[in-house]
């Protein structure tokens, strides 16, 4: 795995034969440029700079690695957390947007469009927009509009225009379909920036590179604290960008176990669970070519989560190439277990986290109680606040 994140993805944007590129040719031209973009601009000294500095002064970069103690005396092992949730906006999705404005920047583009489902990617872009001077634009269906009202105030105090998708479902398919309409309507002046390591080239890889700055200082800092690299390194999957970051530090260390863990919601049947790299099988969506939750035609399933920022029927190409290399190994966590470990972070260690990042947790505490002598890290996504209206409504206050 040496020289791993030079190699892939490869210069057609694939990661063994996951990914791509499969897109109508009038956005092809447009994902080119961007490509060529990224691959001069990113590596120019201003550039990485810049880029630093942000991380620094605007996010509060570097993040702290934790040792959750109390935790851990409850379960045995040793528990880590990675503390996304202590991000600027409080969760990991920043790090990449802050890297897509920035290019957008470098690019001379005026305006970021994307969409979002449960507002959590439109809140960064948003943000990012915000902090740039750009004008931001981002397309949501109507049902997620009602349902996610405190990220649309959001987005709007931080001066973004949320466009109401209003056919379909109205929900996060058709504000996709929406939000490349109004992207190829102005492709000159316009950037698309999605919010995981998704969608055509160069897109998985430009989050991936994002998000890699979570595993350098990851291990840097459990190196500081320990002596020694942590067992294993777990992280929750939805598109996979959270993950990719951390595992990104560690690819190369082949002593240390990568676990991504998906959503297994309800149960195993199909609309139950968003499990799409436990469950799924290879097929193309969405512009490129990954395990998905597909019916015989190939077009998606329903899928669900408790947690909204997991609820997508694929999942990121190069996640789907370092499952069939076995280099990660992809697990799941059920909502029950969600909740339990999402309750138990709050209450013992003084931490509430995201229902998305409490799948991950979920994991590390079973991993911990099974191996007593070993060390976890995992990292969490984000923080808690978005979920505690949900599920004080639904769950109550649990002991
Ligand atoms: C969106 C989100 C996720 C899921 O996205 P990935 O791309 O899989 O990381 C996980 N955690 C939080 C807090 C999120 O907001």
């Amino acid at each position: 795995m040496s020289d791993y994140l030079k190699s892939y993805p490869n210069e057609k944007g694939y990661f063994g034969e996951y990914g791509g590129s499969f897109v109508p040719p009038e956005l092809q031209v447009e994902m080119d440029k961007i490509t060529n973009a990224y691959y001069s601009i990113s590596k120019s000294h201003e550039f990485i700079s810049e880029l630093r500095s942000i991380r620094k002064h605007f996010q509060g970069r570097p993040t702290p690695t934790y040792f959750c103690r109390n935790l851990s005396n409850i379960t045995g092992g040793r528990i880590y957390l990675k503390r996304e949730d202590l991000n600027h906006t409080g969760a990991h999705k920043l790090n990449h947007c802050m890297g897509e404005g920035l290019l957008a920047k470098y690019m001379g583009k005026k305006r970021l469009i994307a969409e979002t489902g449960a507002g959590q990617h439109g809140v960064a872009l948003a943000t990012a927009a915000a902090y740039f001077g750009l004008e931001c634009e981002i397309h949501m269906g109507e049902v997620d509009i009602a349902k996610e009202h405190p990220n649309v105030i959001r987005m709007k105090l931080l001066g973004a225009e949320v466009i109401p998708v209003t056919h379909g479902l109205k929900t996060l398919k058709e504000a996709v379909d929406s939000a490349f309409d109004a992207y190829l309507k102005d492709p000159v002046n316009t950037i698309y920036c999605i919010g995981s390591v998704v969608g055509p080239h160069p897109f998985p890889m430009m989050v991936r590179d994002f998000q890699h700055v979570v595993g350098v200082e990851a291990r840097e800092q459990f190196l500081e604290m320990t002596g020694e690299l942590p067992d294993t390194v777990a992280a929750c999957v939805g598109g996979g960008s959270n993950s990719i970051g951390i595992f990104s530090g560690f690819l190369e260390d082949e002593a240390v176990r990568l676990v991504g863990v998906e959503p297994a919601g309800r149960s195993t049947k199909i609309g139950d669970h968003a499990a799409s790299l436990t469950y799924g099988t290879p097929g193309v969506m969405h512009g490129f070519k990954s395990y998905m939750l597909q019916n015989e035609k190939g077009e998606p399933e329903p899928v669900y989560s408790i947690a909204s920022g997991l609820d997508y029927p694929g999942s990121g190409p190069e996640h789907c190439m370092l499952h069939d290399l076995k280099r990660v190994d992809y697990t799941v966590a059920d909502d029950e277990e969600c909740l339990d470990a999402f309750y138990t972070l709050s209450k013992v260690e003084g931490i509430i986290p995201a229902l998305e990042s409490a799948h991950a947790v979920a994991y590390a505490m079973k991993f911990a109680k099974e191996f007593p002598r070993k060390s976890i890290l995992v990292n969490l996504s984000g923080r808690g606040d978005k979920d505690i209206d949900f599920i004080v409504e639904n769950y109550g206050f649990r002991q």
